[in-house]
């Protein structure tokens, strides 16, 4: 597997370097004509009301990077596929039936091609750190006994070559249903038992080293597919670092939780779990009133992915009494079917419109919707990453990018409209520049690598689609 590092190497950034906008979005709001010097990736120095220096030039306006918590990124070449309705009715499960079909045939190579054009699009649509829901584990033909994260490898050099920073979960898949159910031989790539787990945990934690800034968290896939000991078992064996689980994203799942354990399955994982701020609860659709009053007060992080959501048809989450409740949010790609940070938190609110027959239900009063939408997934994303705290802000990542000024739909404006417009207006053709620890990995809205990674991609695809 070839390599190109954008994050290490001669040409890091060691003596500091300095940015110029005519406007930034910090932690205390926009500011005028601010200079941010960046050394070793981390903001060390933020002055507004200064003037770029002569013969420097000065960009136009800095907001935050994005995190994406919730990826899944070899379903990125599936997108376009499921589209299509057989004879029966199309919904979740035979969407899944394709997922699983295509996921047989993945190699760690393919996985390279497209996760690094997965994460490549990321960037471009204003997303600087992944978390990489990770369950595609083993090669085909099965278990690869001589490398257990030979599929994990191939997500980090992706990241390595693209320079999204990535918090890896590596999925616990054990089950096929509620009460211990064996997977099914489709399932067959993504199961560990214990000891295997732990060997690619260990693995996976090994790989990443090289990353000045990845981080490893622990992914019971779901309800479904662990039992309560397994559970119990993996977060006494991990006692730190984000835990992911997806729950409640469809009907069928809670029917099958209760009648199981007689609970819901947020209400259950409430009750026997020990959720708090370390917690993403990936999805968490379905909520009574009582799992949002308890999941609000749990710290923990509700992980929506509107656009996914939308696509698959899961429902609608109940964002206005979550948030009313003091919940955190942030969001995520999930099958990569779109990727734009922008129209994930638009289809968040448009959602809430539709079902509430009302405007700006997500604005704080007399707000932005677009900022406090921003505002809740930066804060909510990097709690779920186990990222540093964001924004733009003396000692935060230098992850941030820039707003183009020449996109119709941010002229005229004011700085406090500038969020409204690229979310509700323009999306990611507005993100002009992206730097990612200070280095520049997206400029005129194009990855630096883009034609090489897209070349690769297309490569692949090619083998994919052959015969299928
Ligand atoms: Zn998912």
């Amino acid at each position: 597997m070839s390599r190109h590092n954008y994050m290490t190497g001669a040409d890091q950034i060691d003596a500091g370097e300095a940015f110029a906008f005519a406007w930034a979005l910090t932690s205390d709001g926009w500011a005028r004509d601010v200079r941010l010097t960046v050394r070793d990736g981390r903001i060390t120095t933020l002055e507004t009301g200064v003037q770029p220096r002569p013969g420097g030039s000065q960009g136009f306006a800095a907001i935050p990077g994005v995190p994406n918590l919730h990826s899944h990124a070899f379903q990125r070449a599936m997108a376009g596929q499921t589209e299509r309705r057989g004879t029966g009715d199309a919904d979740f499960w035979t969407w899944r039936e394709t997922m699983y079909a295509f996921a047989e045939r993945l190699t760690p190579e393919h996985m390279l091609a497209v996760a690094a054009q997965a994460f490549a699009e990321m960037l471009e649509a204003g997303f600087t750190r992944v978390g990489e829901f990770h369950y595609l584990h083993h090669a085909p033909g099965g278990l690869a006994d001589t490398n257990p994260a030979v599929m994990a490898e191939a997500v980090i050099a992706a990241a390595e070559e693209t320079g999204i920073a990535l918090t890896l979960l590596p999925v616990f898949y054990a089950h096929a249903g509620f009460g211990g159910a064996p997977l099914s031989p489709r399932q067959a790539r993504f199961g560990c038992d214990g000891d295997r787990y732990a060997r690619l945990h260990e693995a996976s934690a090994k790989a990443l080293t090289p990353l000045p800034d990845g981080v490893i968290g622990l992914a019971p896939h779901s309800l479904r597919a662990v039992t309560p000991e397994e559970l119990e078992g993996l977060l006494s064996l991990y006692p730190a670092g984000p835990v992911h689980i997806h729950i409640a994203e469809q009907i069928g799942e809670v029917e099958a939780s209760l009648a199981w354990s007689g609970q819901r399955p947020v209400r259950w994982l409430l009750d026997h779990a020990p959720v708090d701020e370390r917690w993403c609860l990936v999805h968490a659709t379905h909520l009574d009133e009582g799992e949002i009053a308890d999941l609000a007060a749990s710290g923990a992080v509700a992980g929506l992915c509107p656009i996914t959501e939308a696509n698959l048809g899961d429902g609608v989450f109940p964002a206005g009494p979550f948030l009313a409740a003091g919940g955190r949010f942030g969001v995520g790609s999930d099958s990569n079917v779109r990727i734009d940070a922008g129209e994930e938190l638009r289809l968040l609110e448009y959602s809430q419109r539709l079902t509430r027959r009302a405007r700006n239900l997500m604005a704080a009063p007399g707000g932005s919707t677009g900022a406090r939408l921003l505002a809740g997934a930066l804060v909510g994303g990097a709690q779920a990453l186990g990222a540093p705290p964001p924004g733009l802000a003396v000692g935060a990542p230098a992850d941030f990018l820039e707003l183009d000024p020449e996109h119709p739909a941010l002229a005229g404006l004011a700085p406090d409209f500038l969020i409204d417009a690229w979310i509700f207006s323009a999306g990611r053709e507005a993100v002009r520049r992206v730097w990612r620890r200070g280095r520049l990995v997206v400029s005129e809205g194009r990855h630096v690598a883009r034609d090489r990674i897209a070349r690769r991609y297309r490569a692949a695809l090619a083998e994919l689609m052959d015969g299928l």
